[in-house]
């Protein structure tokens, strides 16, 4: 497997060869239309946003849940791993087969219904996270997860990565909105689980495909806020940004976004766009309070605006929407401006304690510029999820190098009581770093719960889960029950 690079020559490519035998029975059993062979369409089905990996045996673009079974029963008849896939914007190799697999792309299935009394739409996994906040808007109703890439991401892989966004301080993230799911196991069977006590979908939720295939989920759908402001504050010091955002929460504000950029972002946003950023900042804050009631709304970005000053900073109040508009054009231009810096990039993506999110953003600086590679932070900083990116030039630039700067970040994060996703997964990029992160105790019972679900190990294989121990390999003096966690508060 290699990062996305761009200096690979293709290969000329051949159309002629025969098709596999699964290539050939999913294509009696499902029709050529719904089923690419040829070496130049699989070609594209070999990688996601950040990873190269294998090109798969075949692909099948399903148009329903019968489908999915069809492909899924063929696959284990012919003892052929598979790889469901969404739009492939994940970060973490998720989508990109790491075997010779049989990939299953969700990008046709894409019924949307909205069942506007019930606050429910029901969407198949092809459907664009956009797409359902655009049909749910003419009801009154959102859809409030907010990934940066909800313009391509499918609800599929949202639910298979329980990916966040800026909203999810105060919204919350994918999962938080699932009411039931169907998803089709390993052996092609159809299963249909509400939220519950027992809360098997729960477990689907954020597995990365490695449990079973997400067919379909009907999702909680909520009003749109009335009103919504916005501060932009600037700091001397990354401890005294933190420091305001843990002062204003205290306080009782709980700002709708909540995002950091440290001063190399700042530096590449402001040379793309030239609107004034304060260059000479080593933290800028962007803050929105949103809500039904004005009074309120203005009290929230109060408490901010009184923390960030109370700390140092240096507030602007967006005056109008088309201010604030300007103020998140900042923020929203972050990937254009490093794009212009390195044509790729490694976007980390680590939770620490907020408390320590000062000294850990210095740790990271350290080793960037240790690296020698150009490093940039940015986050939804009320939850202390950091995005330290590498950028690199792949012709000058060793993949090698990039990953040990990628295992250091994670490393700091570990040792400051973090985790090491808040959003993007664990994948093939990171699992790697699992067995450091991950008490062997949980290691087993996460090994556990695949083994119940997927005996054969068909589903997404080399992602998220580090080499198994089984519970008779774990000695008693490793069971500590307070290591026994996957999560980091703020
Ligand atoms: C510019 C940019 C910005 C981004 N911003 C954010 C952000 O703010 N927040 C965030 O959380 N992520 C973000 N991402 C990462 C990515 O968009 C998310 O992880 C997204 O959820 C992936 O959706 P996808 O449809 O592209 O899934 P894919 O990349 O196709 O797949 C992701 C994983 O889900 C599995 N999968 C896909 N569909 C299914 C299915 N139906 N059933 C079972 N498994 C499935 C795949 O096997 C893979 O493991 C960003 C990516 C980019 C490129």
């Amino acid at each position: 497997m290699s990062l996305m690079t761009t200096k690979r020559t293709p290969k000329p490519v051949s159309t002629s060869r025969p098709l596999s035998p699964l290539a050939a029975e999913l294509t009696r059993l499902l029709g050529p239309q719904k089923v690419l062979s040829s070496r130049a369409e699989r070609l594209n089905y070999g990688y996601d946003a950040i990873l190269v990996g294998k090109t798969p045996l075949c692909v099948v673009l399903p148009e329903s849940t019968a489908d999915v079974v069809a492909a899924v029963r063929a696959a284990r008849a012919a003892g052929v791993p598979i790889v469901g896939r969404g739009a492939a914007s994940g970060l973490s190799g998720g989508a990109a087969p790491l075997e010779e697999s049989l990939v299953i792309a969700f990008t046709r299935m894409t019924r949307l219904e909205i069942f506007a009394a019930q606050r429910e739409a029901r969407a198949q996994a092809g459907v664009i996270t956009l797409a359902i906040s655009d049909a749910a808007r003419p009801h009154g109703l959102v859809y409030p997860p907010d990934p940066a890439s909800f313009r391509t991401s499918t609800i599929g892989g949202n639910l298979a990565e329980n990916a966040g966004g800026p909203m999810c301080f105060k919204y919350g993230v994918t999962g938080d909105y699932v009411k039931a799911l169907e998803f089709v196991d390993a052996d092609g069977e159809v299963h249909h689980l509400t939220r519950g006590a027992f809360d098997l979908a729960g477990l689907l939720i954020g597995s990365e495909g490695t449990l079973g295939l997400i067919t379909e989920a009907t999702l909680r759908l909520s009003t749109p806020p009335r009103f919504t402001r916005t501060l932009m504050s600037h700091f001397a010091e990354v401890g005294q940004a933190a420091q305001a955002v843990s002062e204003a929460i205290a306080a009782g504000a709980v700002p709708s976004k909540l995002e950091f950029m440290d001063r190399a972002c700042v530096g590449a946003v402001e040379d793309y766009l030239q609107i004034g950023l304060p260059r000479e900042a080593e933290a800028v804050l962007l803050v929105d309070t949103d809500g039904e009631d004005l009074a309120t709304v203005e009290e929230e970005l109060a408490l901010v605006e009184a923390a960030c000053l109370h700390h140092g900073g240096k507030v602007r109040r967006a005056a109008s929407d088309a201010d604030s508009a300007a103020l998140w054009r900042a923020r929203r231009s972050i990937s254009p401006s490093l794009g212009r810096i390195r044509p790729q990039r490694m976007n980390e993506d680590i939770v620490v304690p907020r408390s320590s999110l000062a000294e850990v953003v210095r740790e990271i600086k350290a080793l960037g510029e240790a690296s020698g590679l150009r490093l940039v932070q940015f986050g939804h900083i009320g939850d202390g999820n950091l995005h330290p990116n590498i950028l690199f030039d792949p012709r000058r630039e060793s993949s090698e190098k990039v990953h040990e700067l990628a295992h250091q970040v994670a490393q700091v994060a570990i040792r400051h009581g973090g985790v090491l996703s808040g959003e993007h997964g664990i994948g093939a990029m990171k699992r790697g770093f699992m067995a450091e992160a991950v008490d062997p105790v949980t290691i087993s019972a996460l090994w556990s719960v695949k083994h119940a679900l997927d005996p054969q190990g068909r589903l997404n294989p080399g992602k998220i889960l580090p080499d198994e121990i089984r519970s008779d390999e774990i000695r008693s003096d490793e069971i500590s029950l307070d290591e026994i966690s996957l999560d980091a508060r703020p």
